[in-house]
């Protein structure tokens, strides 16, 4: 965290939880009108308990999957906040800069690294297909 100062990381610890309510309201609304929420309400007594987003849970709904699997970037980029090695790019090593965390908080990589995985992922399907 050596990269950020202390305003910075207040600014996107607050951006992280901000994000983080906003997704689970979004989850609740999503499937509010299902049954599924009751499911889900009684599986989590505590709803700021982080294995909330570790639940499995098929919906078949597209946007609150999305939700999900960013909810879970958040939680881990708060673990590492917590450990010290947020901030850092898991794939170089490198500082990620504070202009990319803060459009994208929970970002695990820095946008070249990004780039390359995405790139690489796709590769490595189109070469396990032929
Ligand atoms: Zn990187």
């Amino acid at each position: 965290m050596e990269n950020l100062n202390e305003q910075q990381k207040t600014r996107l610890f607050t951006a992280l939880s901000d994000r983080e309510r906003a997704l689970r309201d979004d989850i609740k609304r999503e499937v509010d009108s299902q049954d599924e929420y009751i499911q889900l309400a009684s599986e989590v007594p505590d709803a700021g308990d982080l294995s909330f987003a570790n639940l499995s849970i098929d919906l078949g709904n597209a946007a609150v999957s999305r939700d999900l699997h960013e909810l879970r970037a958040i939680e881990l980029a708060r673990k590492k906040m917590h450990s010290g090695t947020y901030g850092e790019c898991i794939s170089c090593g490198y500082a990620i800069p504070f202009e990319r965390l803060q459009a994208v908080p929970e970002a695990e990589r820095c946008a070249p690294c990004q780039e390359n995985f995405e790139h690489t992922h796709h590769d490595g399907m189109k070469g396990a297909s032929m």
